[in-house]
C-alpha cells in the first residue's frame, strides 16, 4: 500500500483494473463517495519573484484515498470533469482554499487555485466564489483563479461573461499552461486577464534550446506589452531560473524552489515573507 511508501507517495490504480475497462466505473463510484466523505486535501506550491522572495502559493488538490494513499489530480480531475462531479469537487476546493487563506490572513499571502472547463461554464461560479470570500473575510485580490486557454475557448461567450463577473469581484485571473493549446492570442486582449503562466513544456529546455529560448522571450515581451504579469512554470534547475531572470520574467514556480507541500509544512515559506 502507498502508506508504507511514505505520505507523499503517489500510486496509480492497478494495471488489471486499468485494462479491464472497469476502472472508470469503479473510480467514478469511489470519487462520488470521496466527495461526500471529503477525502481530499490541498497541497500548496510556493511561487517566488525574480529575487527569490516568496510571493504566493498555488493550491493543488490530492485525493487522500483510505486504501491507496495520495492520488494525483491527473488521475481523477479528467473523470470528475467528464461526470460533472467537478462542480461539487471544485466548490469544495474554492471553500477549502478560502478557509486556508483565512488562517494565513496575518501573513497576507496570495493563493491561486485551478478552475476546470465545466466550472467556467457554471453560472453559479461567481456567486460561489463571492460567498466563500465573504464567509472567510478574504480580500478578493489575495485569491487568483487559473484557467486554461482550452477552457476559455470551449465556449468563448459564456466564459467571457463569467470571467467578467469574477473580475468584478476583485480576484486575479491567470491563464494556466500558456502556449500548449489554442494560443488564439485574440482572447488576450478581450478577456480580463492579469497574468499568464508559461507551460513547463517551454521552460524545460529554455537554457539549452534556442527555439524555446526565443519563444519564451517573445511571450514575455508580448505579455509585458499587454500589461500582463508572467509566471514560468516547472522551473527545476538554476540555469532555467537565471535565463528567465534575464528575460525579466516576473514570477517563478517549480521544484527548484519547492514541491507542493501540505499547509503545515509551509511555515518556513510563510515566515520568509515580509509582513505587509
Ligand atoms: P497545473 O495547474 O499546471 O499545476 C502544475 C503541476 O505541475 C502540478 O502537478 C505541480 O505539482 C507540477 N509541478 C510543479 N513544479 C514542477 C516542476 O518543477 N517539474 C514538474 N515536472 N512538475 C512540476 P499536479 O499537482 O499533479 O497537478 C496536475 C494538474 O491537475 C494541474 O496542473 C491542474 O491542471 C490540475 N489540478 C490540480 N489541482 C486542481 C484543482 O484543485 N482543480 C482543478 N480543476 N484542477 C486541478
Ligand atoms: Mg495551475
Ligand atoms: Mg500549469
Ligand atoms: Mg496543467
Amino acid at each position: 500500500a502507498a502508506k508504507e511508501n511514505g505520505k507523499h507517495t503517489y500510486i496509480v490504480y492497478s494495471t488489471d483494473l486499468e485494462q479491464s475497462g472497469m476502472k472508470k466505473i469503479v473510480l467514478e463510484g469511489e470519487l462520488r463517495k470521496a466527495i461526500e466523505r471529503e477525502e481530499f486535501v490541498m497541497h500548496y506550491q510556493p511561487q517566488v519573484d525574480a529575487s527569490g522572495k516568496p510571493i504566493g502559493l498555488e493550491a493543488l488538490i490530492r485525493w487522500n484515498h483510505p486504501l491507496h494513499g495520495f492520488i494525483s489530480p491527473a488521475e481523477f480531475i479528467p473523470l470528475a470533469e467528464e461526470t460533472g462531479l467537478i462542480i461539487p469537487l471544485g466548490n469544495w476546493v474554492i471553500e477549502h482554499v478560502c478557509g486556508q487563506l483565512q488562517q494565513w490572513q496575518p501573513q497576507n499571502i496570495h493563493v491561486s487555485l485551478n478552475l476546470s472547463t465545466k466550472q467556467l461554464q457554471d453560472p453559479e461560479l461567481p456567486r460561489t466564489v463571492q460567498k466563500a470570500l465573504q464567509t472567510c473575510g478574504i480580500p478578493p485580490a489575495l485569491l487568483e483563479l487559473e484557467i486554461t486557454e482550452s477552457a476559455i475557448m470551449r465556449n468563448v461567450t459564456e466564459s467571457m461573461a463569467i470571467l467578467e463577473q469574477l473580475k468584478q469581484l476583485g480576484v486575479q485571473l491567470s491563464i494556466d499552461d500558456f502556449g500548449v493549446s489554442y494560443s488564439s492570442l485574440n482572447y488576450l486582449k478581450q478577456f480580463p486577464i492579469d497574468k499568464i503562466k508559461i507551460d513547463r513544456a517551454f521552460i524545460r529546455e529554455i537554457h539549452t534550446d534556442r527555439k524555446d529560448y526565443e519563444i519564451v522571450s517573445t511571450i514575455i515581451h508580448l505579455a509585458h506589452n499587454l500589461n500582463l504579469q508572467v509566471l514560468a512554470e516547472g522551473v527545476e534547475v538554476q540555469e532555467q531560473y537565471h535565463t528567465l531572470q534575464r528575460m525579466d520574467c516576473n514570477e517563478y514556480q517549480g521544484y527548484y524552489f519547492s514541491k507542493p507541500l501540505p499547509p503545515e509544512e509551509l511555515d518556513a515559506f510563510l515566515s520568509a515573507r515580509t509582513p505587509i
